[in-house]
């Protein structure tokens, strides 16, 4: 991977300040899990319109935008769905991400399901760096009623090991806490990664889209999750890596590792947001709470030049002024709002 340096560091400030840093690519708005707080069956049953295959951005499409946004100031680039490993040949497209000069971390959000040995040798060859892995709960019987297709949690486990062995570490554990679904998890899920090298990360339960019906009364505050924790295994902060980070890091005390807490309702971090979104079909969207993208897919396939495309992307990042999280309120919930299927964690 080429270094940072390769390209001068761009500074396009939004219209509150922040530089354009991050750009999280999802690659498809399918799924083969329709887990109950992001893709309920009764809404994403088989009458559901996913989009077809000609509406998906092609690998050079996304290439192209990759190249783009680095030159204007993005380094890290997080590929992510609906379940981004759906998606054929995906190496094909990491190798193409991966030359790009500006960008230094490639990173991919995975179910895990289809996480084999093989597969994830040939993504890290492929130039991928790092793996975070999306699991609710180490209890079978409570994985599989939250992924509702009833995928067992050991494959999941398995393909945690397989990131380690290929390099794709430290592995992240991504998890979603609801109350009265898989808080009983908390505790479990600790023990079973202390001293594994992976990096736990409880999330709060977000009001992304419309259809999960969100209530306030089940989301655990971040505060709580990291209490509970310490009263089992004394915990000690730790400095964030970098200034916008999403997690905040706390370590154990008896060395045995890393636990992060995002707690994007109970204290939101729209002041360091440095993400933008791209969707499967190519909408641009500058807040994950949006209810509107920017359609690049147009632009693509209309022949617009590289310099029409740098300078839209310039307007919509300069006029950016999102802070859904810090707003929130009993009447933004209702909010027309894209779904995290289709817009990617
Ligand atoms: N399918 C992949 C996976 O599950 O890792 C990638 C896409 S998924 C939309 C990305 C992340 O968003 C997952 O870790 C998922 O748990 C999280 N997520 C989905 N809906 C959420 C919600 N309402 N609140 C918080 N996180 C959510
Ligand atoms: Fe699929 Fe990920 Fe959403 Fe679960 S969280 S339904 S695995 S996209
Ligand atoms: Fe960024 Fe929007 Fe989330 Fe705030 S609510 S942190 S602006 S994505």
């Amino acid at each position: 991977m080429q270094p940072a340096d390769v390209l001068p560091l761009t500074q396009i400030p939004d219209a509150l300040g922040r530089p354009l840093r991050d750009l999280r690519i999802s690659l498809t708005d399918r799924c083969n899990f329709r887990c109950t707080y992001c893709m309920p069956r009764e809404r994403f049953g088989s009458e559901h319109a996913f989009l077809p295959r000609s509406h998906l951005l092609r690998f050079e499409e996304i290439e192209r935008l990759g190249r783009l946004f680095a030159e204007l100031g993005v380094r890290k680039l997080r590929l992510t769905g609906g379940e981004p490993l759906l998606r054929r040949d995906l190496e094909t497209l990491i190798a193409k991400l991966a030359r790009i000069p500006g960008i230094t971390d490639i990173s991919l959000t995975t179910n895990g399901s289809l996480l084999g040995a093989k597969r994830a040798k040939a993504l890290a060859d492929s130039g991928l760096g790092r793996i975070t892995v999306s699991l609710d709960a180490i209890d079978d019987g409570v994985f599989q009623r939250i992924n509702d297709v009833r995928f067992p949690v050991a494959p999941v486990l398995r393909a945690v090991e397989h990131a380690q062995a290929a390099g794709l570490g430290p592995v992240k554990i991504n998890v979603v806490v609801q109350r009265g679904v898989n808080d009983d998890q908390i505790e479990p899920l600790a023990a079973h990664f202390r001293g594994t090298g992976c990096i736990l990360r409880f999330i709060e339960y977000m009001d992304v889209g419309t259809t999960n019906g969100w209530r306030l009364d089940e989301v655990v505050p971040a505060a709580e999750i990291v209490e509970r924790i310490h009263a089992r295994w004394p915990l000690e902060a730790v400095a964030p890596n970098y200034p916008g980070e999403t997690a905040n890091r706390w370590r154990f005390a008896d060395g045995t590792g890393e636990i992060g807490v995002i707690a994007s309702v109970t204290q939101p971090f729209c002041g360091g947001c440095t993400r933008a979104r791209l969707s499967a079909e190519g909408q641009l969207f500058t807040c994950l709470f949006g209810s509107r993208g920017h359609d690049l897919r147009a632009l693509l396939r209309d022949g617009r030049s590289d310099d029409t495309i740098r300078e839209t992307l310039h307007g919509i990042w300069g006029a950016r002024a999102d802070r859904y999280s810090e707003q929130r309120s009993s009447e933004t919930t209702g909010d027309a709002k894209v779904e995290m299927s289709y817009i990617g964690g």
